[in-house]
């Protein structure tokens, strides 16, 4: 179903995030017809350059990062017929005018820009959008990662947007909830009897939620060793999967109805004790740089890895640990949310049998999808032997080549917010709960002076992180 016609400004429209993401996004978006005729791309950025050369830009980087979509030349010639670019300074007054004479004034017609600009301009654009007469009461604002650096600046920044736009207005950014698997994980425990009921201490032994990459900070080095990994994932990306696992029922599939559940998991969240936080830092393994190395500052104290158990304090999850662990040049790019159900109080079929728990896993990438464990007879006449199986929930195999078409995060959010659709969208009370959450854990590390874990690159984080849960009994699924 197409949406409704828009001007979406991309400020920041020659970034990496705008070439990765945004435009090869919006091109498959039109491709498949959701993106309208009417609908216009202006990308604007400081650098100097007419329609043509965007284009150019635009067409590389599609070519680039659009998939196999890219090839149909036919259709990318047509989108970029939509596509716009206006020079303009976030920071001074060059540019505005420019961009307001190219802005159309429709009746119906949707006006949003999306900040993909460093946080630092974040404010600036907002007033400036005010200041120039760029925006109204209906203008969209979409406001990329990071929001804020702790509580006090997200707080400031807060306040700077709500001076010029109203929070229905605001669109901030965790491309995590765009996830069709994220979103899938609400159908599944919200369109089934077969889950909620089970989804509680009582039945629940454990949750794990692991974001593992292969990568280390590469390029970002820099930027990254002011923030680590648990401002840079667990406060936001991971704090969300988070929520979505822990929340109760919305009583309607509404923006402010999940929103509200999601900060009520956030504000019943305990504090970690320090012993039950791990932090690493990957050391070289000689093929490649050691963090320190990428972050070039060689005494940082900053994590590229994390592993902490933490506890909701609600009826539903009193005393249920939640594992959670990211982090930066792992043995594997896996990214899961382990939902692990107790054992059967009793097996009937003796020692010997095997005793298995059910686990419901979530997987984010490589190959997102869902799967349940079930423990059935192992086949054949060798007696009463356990197993388990995988029940398969992944929508490629249910739907086949279709489920390629299934829209990448960014695209899928983007349409949201022409739609006005907030509901995957942190509201600001969200983040600032989840800063609330976050900031002691980090001033509590720093004060104590505590240094990250060294870990090899390539290996599956320090040992301490094995440790935090193996004590407990239980052992991380995946990356190990
Ligand atoms: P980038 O440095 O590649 O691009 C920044 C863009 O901002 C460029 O187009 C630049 O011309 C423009 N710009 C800078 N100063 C400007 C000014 N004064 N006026 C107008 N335009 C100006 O950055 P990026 O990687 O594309 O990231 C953009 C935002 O998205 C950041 O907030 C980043 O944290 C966030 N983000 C990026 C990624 C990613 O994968 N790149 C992922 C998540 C979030």
């Amino acid at each position: 179903i197409p949406v409704d016609p828009f001007d979406l400004v991309i400020f920041g429209g020659t970034g990496d995030l705008a070439r990765r993401k945004i435009l090869p996004g919006l091109f498959r978006r039109f491709r498949s017809g959701q993106m309208p005729e009417g609908a216009h791309v202006i990308g604007a950025a400081r650098s100097d350059m007419d329609d043509a050369a965007y284009r150019d830009m635009v067409r590389e980087a599609i070519g680039e990062h659009g998939g196999s979509e890219a090839k149909d030349s036919k259709a990318l010639e047509h989108f970029l017929e939509h596509v716009r670019y206006v020079a303009v300074d976030a920071r001074g007054n060059t540019g505005w005018d420019a961009l307001k004479e190219v802005l159309r004034e429709d009746e119906g017609l949707v006006r949003a820009f999306y900040f993909s600009v460093g946080p630092g301009l974040f404010a600036e654009l907002a007033e400036g959008l005010r200041r120039h007469g760029l925006a109204d009461a209906e203008t969209r604002i979409v406001v990329e990662k990071p929001f804020g650096h702790d509580l006090e600046s997200a707080r400031a920044l807060n306040e700077e947007l709500a001076r010029h736009f109203h929070e229905t207005q605001i669109y901030r950014i965790d491309h995590y909830l765009g996830k069709e698997t994220v979103q899938n994980l609400m159908a599944v425990r919200f369109g089934n009897m077969l889950f909620e009921p089970l989804w509680n201490s009582q039945y629940v032994d454990h949750i794990q939620i692991t974001v593992a990459e292969t990568v280390g900070v590469g390029g970002r080095g820099s930027y990254y060793d002011k923030s680590g990994a648990m401002r840079d994932m667990v406060q936001n990306h991971l704090m969300q999967l988070l929520c979505l696992i822990a929340m109760e029922p919305p009583a309607r599939f509404e923006p402010d109805a999940v929103r509200d559940e999601k900060l009520k998991v956030i504000r019943a969240l305990d504090p970690v004790d320090p012993d039950s936080i791990v932090r690493g830092q990957y050391t070289s393994d000689g093929t490649v740089n050691s963090y320190r190395e990428d972050a070039e500052n060689p005494l940082s104290k900053t994590e590229s890895f994390i592993a902490l158990k933490t506890y909701i304090s609600n009826w539903r999850w009193a005393n249920t640990p939640f594992y959670l662990r990211t982090g930066k040049r792992l043995s594997a790019r896996a990214s899961e949310i382990a939902v692990v159900f107790k054992d059967a109080p009793h097996s009937i079929f003796g020692i010997d049998a095997g005793r298995h728990s059910n686990v419901l896993s979530i997987r984010l990438q490589p190959n997102e999808g869902m799967t349940l464990g079930v423990t059935i007879k192992e086949p054949g006449p060798g007696g009463m032997r356990l197993v388990d199986v995988p029940l398969d929930m992944t929508f490629a195999d249910a739907l086949g080549p279709e489920a390629e078409e299934v829209p990448d995060a960014y695209e899928r959010l983007i349409m949201d917010v022409i739609r006005g659709n907030q509901t995957l969208f942190m509201r600001g009370d969200e983040v600032e709960a989840a800063w609330a959450w976050t900031d002691p854990l980090i001033e509590g590390w720093q004060r104590r002076g505590d240094s990250p874990k060294p870990y090899d690159a390539g290996s599956s984080g320090p040992d301490d992180a094995a440790f935090l849960i193996n004590r407990d009994g239980r052992r991380w699924r995946g990356v190990r």
